[in-house]
């Protein structure tokens, strides 16, 4: 689905990735961890071609992608749910997910409001407030259900569950566990170690710019020692 092969991304002078590699393959759910400022929302804008690496390779579905525009590689199948959701604060529930909604990758089965209401029933009670008017874990639900309105096969979410209540919390892994069983892949950065394990099937940990550990389901090497070396947990 989606390799990273040994890329450096650099914001001006400073080089945020070195030599960064990982895998996501068809139906995965991986965990993206480490420390703060260690590279995993520069990895996710590397992927998205927001930040795009100055060296190494990134294929999604068997195609180079890492010298095509962000619009590009959102319509080649991969959705975002940005770090701090970038809900629009003047458009509507139903105002964002129609305006987003197209079916670029040709799923017979594509996203509709009613199906992404399914997964976030609380969506569907504020369907006519405007974004600003949500509360934090509802316009996490919409920065779900938006990038789910582009009909991708790979998900990537960054931060989904920062400062929200155990309650929110808990819907949000709940649907993302549903969209695994339908088979989304998803590469998911999330401080909650614990749900976040629960829902991957691999985990890698970055730091200072690199890969530096990975371990697969059932994370038998992920220790102790390991938490508190690489996430100072
Ligand atoms: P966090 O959990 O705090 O979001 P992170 O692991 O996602 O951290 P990144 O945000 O990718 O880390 O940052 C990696 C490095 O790149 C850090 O040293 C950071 O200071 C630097 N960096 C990030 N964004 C910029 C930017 N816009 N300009 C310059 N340096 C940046």
């Amino acid at each position: 689905m989606l390799d990273l092969t040994d890329i450096e991304t650099c914001y001006g002078n400073a080089r945020a990735l070195y030599r960064a590699s990982l895998h996501v393959g068809a139906g995965e759910v991986v965990a993206l961890m480490g420390r703060n400022g260690m590279g995993k929302t520069t990895v996710i804008r590397s992927i998205m071609g927001l930040t795009p690496p100055n060296r190494g390779t990134v294929s999604f579905q068997g195609r180079l992608i890492h010298t095509l525009s962000p619009y590009k590689i959102a319509r080649m199948g991969i959705g975002l749910v940005p770090e701090g959701r970038q809900i629009f604060p003047t458009l509507t529930v139903r105002e964002t997910l129609l305006a987003v909604a197209a079916n670029y990758t040709g799923s017979p089965d594509p996203y509709t409001m009613e199906r992404v209401f399914a997964i976030f029933p609380r969506l569907k009670e504020r369907v006519n407030h405007l974004g600003r008017e949500l509360s934090g874990g509802e316009q996490q639900m919409l920065a779900i259900a938006r990038a789910l309105m582009i009909n991708p096969s790979l998900l990537l979410l960054d931060e989904a569950t920062e400062g929200l209540a155990p309650i929110l919390c808990r819907e949000i892994w709940q649907g993302l566990k549903l969209l695994k069983e339908r088979g989304m892949s998803l590469l998911v950065v999330d401080k909650n170690i614990k749900q976040l394990l629960e829902i991957s099937n691999r985990c890698v940990i970055m730091e200072k710019g690199s890969v530096v550990w990975k371990d697969q389901a059932p994370f038998t090497r992920f220790s102790d020692q390991v938490k508190m070396r690489y996430l100072g947990v």
